[in-house]
C-alpha cells in the first residue's frame, strides 16, 4: 500500500482554530506585539506537540472584531518545515510529520504519473484520429473503432497468423487497410502505444503488429511516393 493509501493519510481532516486574546501593553507601544507573537508561537508549538496532530500551520496578526487585519505565517520552535524569516531563520512557519510527508510526496507522485498517463493517452489517440482522444468514461465514450477503444476487435480481424491479416485487416483508426501492417495513408508508420494500466488485449495487439511488420518487411514494397516502414522496434 502507498503512504497515500492509508488510513491515516485519507481520512485525516485540516481543521482550523480561530482563536482571539487580548495583551496587556506595557510602557512602550510595541511591547503587547512582541508579547503577543509569543503567545501565537506557544500556541503553535503546543499545536505540533499535541498528540495525532500532523501538519500545523498558523497565522496570525493584529486584529478588530476577530478578523486578522495583516495576517502573517508564525515561525514557531517545534516547526521542522516551510521557510524561516530574516529575523529568525532558525524558526520555521510548518510543522510536518515524516510520515505525513511521505505521504504527501507519495500523492504527489501518484498525480503526476496519472497526469502523465492521461497526457500519454491523449496524444496516442489523437495521433490516430480517435474520437475520444480526452478519455471519456466507456459510458459517454463516442462511438470508435481505433485500436484503443476497440482492441479486441482489432485483434480479431487481424488474427494471429499471416494468411488472416494478409488478407484484409485495419489500421489502427479502424478503416480497412491491406496489409492492416501498413496502416491507412494518414496513419502509415503510427506505431501502437502501449501504457501501464492497459487491458491485455492491446499487449497482445501490439505482439501481432510487431511480428506482422517483422514478416513483412520485405513485401510489399512501399510505394516511390510513400515513407517506408519506420524501423521495427522503434
Ligand atoms: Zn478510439
Ligand atoms: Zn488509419
Amino acid at each position: 500500500m502507498s503512504p497515500h493509501e492509508t488510513r491515516e493519510f485519507i481520512n485525516a481532516v485540516e481543521y482550523t482554530v480561530q482563536l482571539t486574546s487580548v495583551v496587556a501593553g506595557g510602557a512602550r507601544w510595541r511591547t503587547a506585539y512582541a508579547r503577543a507573537r509569543r503567545v501565537a508561537e506557544r500556541l503553535a508549538n503546543a499545536a505540533a506537540r499535541a498528540k495525532d496532530v500532523v501538519d500545523v500551520r498558523a497565522v496570525a496578526g493584529a486584529s478588530h472584531d476577530g478578523q486578522v487585519l495583516t495576517p502573517e505565517r508564525v515561525c514557531f520552535g517545534a516547526a521542522n518545515s516551510g521557510h524561516g524569516t530574516g529575523v529568525d531563520p532558525a524558526k520555521l512557519n510548518r510543522y510536518l510529520d515524516p510520515d505525513r510527508e511521505r505521504a504527501l510526496a507519495s500523492l504527489a507522485e501518484a498525480n503526476a504519473a496519472a497526469r502523465a498517463r492521461r497526457q500519454a493517452d491523449f496524444d496516442r489517440r489523437q495521433a490516430i484520429g480517435c474520437s475520444n482522444p480526452a478519455g471519456l468514461g466507456p459510458g459517454i465514450a463516442r462511438p470508435c473503432r481505433c485500436a484503443y477503444c476497440r482492441p479486441q476487435e482489432h485483434l480479431e480481424v487481424r488474427g494471429e497468423t499471416r494468411e488472416t491479416w494478409a488478407g484484409g485487416g485495419r489500421c489502427l483508426c479502424g478503416r480497412l487497410s491491406n496489409p492492416p501492417a501498413f496502416g491507412c495513408r494518414p496513419h502509415r508508420g503510427q506505431q501502437l502505444v502501449v501504457l501501464d494500466g492497459d487491458p491485455p488485449e492491446l499487449a497482445r495487439l501490439a505482439a501481432v503488429i510487431a511480428r506482422a511488420h517483422t514478416t513483412d518487411r520485405t513485401s510489399p514494397p512501399p510505394g516511390r511516393d510513400e515513407p517506408g516502414l519506420p524501423p521495427p522496434g522503434r
